[in-house]
C-alpha cells in the first residue's frame, strides 16, 4: 500500500512521523506526476488558499480532482477545507470529494486554537479502540453541513470534527499532533477494506 503526504505546504512532517510509527513509509508528494502510484493520499493542515495556490501552480489541482474519484484522501483541518464541496468564509475553491460544507476559521477565540478532549461515537470506538480522544484545533473550520452518506464518527460542540464518506476521512482537529494514533490507524483500515 502506498500512502502519499502532500507536501508542498502544511504540518506533513508529522503525519509522515505518525504513518512510520504504524509500519507505513510516506510518499512525499510536491508532484501531479506522483499521484499515479498512490493508493491514497493524506492532505495536512496549512493553510487552504495557500494550498490551493499552490496546487493551480503545480498543475496539480484537477489532477487531484480525479484522484479522489477513485483513491482515499484523508484531510486535516486545512486538508478537511480542500475535501468539502462547499467552502465559506470566504468562498473559495475545493476538490467537491465529499458531502460535506465547511466554513474557514469559525471558532470564536476561545476554541481557536486549543486542546479539548471529546467521547468519539461508537461506531468510532468500535472500529479502533475506546476511550476519549484528545483534539487539538488551530484555526480549525466548522463542519456545517454534512449530507448524503458520509457519516459523522466524532462531535464537539454538537459539531461534526470526524466525517468519512466512502473511501474519504476529513478531521477539523490535528490528529498528528498528538500521541493518540486511532485516527491514523482508521484511515489505514479503511484502506484494507474490500
Ligand atoms: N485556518 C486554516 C484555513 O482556513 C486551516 C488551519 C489549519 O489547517 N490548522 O485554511
Amino acid at each position: 500500500m502506498k500512502i502519499g503526504v502532500f507536501a508542498l505546504q502544511g504540518d506533513f512532517e508529522r503525519h509522515g512521523e505518525m504513518l512510520r510509527q504504524l509500519g507505513v513509509e510516506p510518499v512525499y508528494v510536491n508532484r501531479a506526476a506522483q499521484l499515479a502510484d498512490l493508493d491514497a493520499l493524506v492532505l495536512p493542515g496549512g493553510e487552504s488558499s495557500t494550498m490551493v495556490k499552490l496546487l493551480d501552480d503545480e498543475k496539480m489541482f484537477d489532477p487531484l480532482v480525479e484522484f479522489a474519484k477513485t483513491k482515499s484522501i484523508f484531510g486535516t483541518c486545512a486538508g478537511t477545507i480542500l475535501l468539502a464541496s462547499g467552502v465559506t468564509a470566504p468562498v473559495q475553491r475545493s476538490l467537491q470529494a465529499m458531502d460535506i460544507s465547511v466554513e474557514r476559521n469559525a471558532y470564536g477565540r476561545q476554541v481557536d486554537s486549543s486542546i479539548r478532549r471529546v467521547m468519539p461515537e461508537q461506531a468510532f470506538e468500535e472500529r479502533t479502540s475506546p476511550g476519549e480522544l484528545e483534539v487539538v484545533f488551530i484555526r480549525a473550520p466548522i463542519i456545517r453541513q454534512v449530507r448524503g452518506d458520509a457519516r459523522v464518527l466524532v462531535s464537539f460542540d454538537s459539531q461534526p470534527i470526524l466525517v468519512e464518506q466512502g473511501r474519504h476521512l476529513a478531521a477539523t482537529f490535528h490528529p498528528e499532533l498528538t500521541n493518540d494514533t486511532r485516527i491514523h490507524e482508521l484511515f489505514l483500515a479503511k484502506l484494507r477494506q474490500p
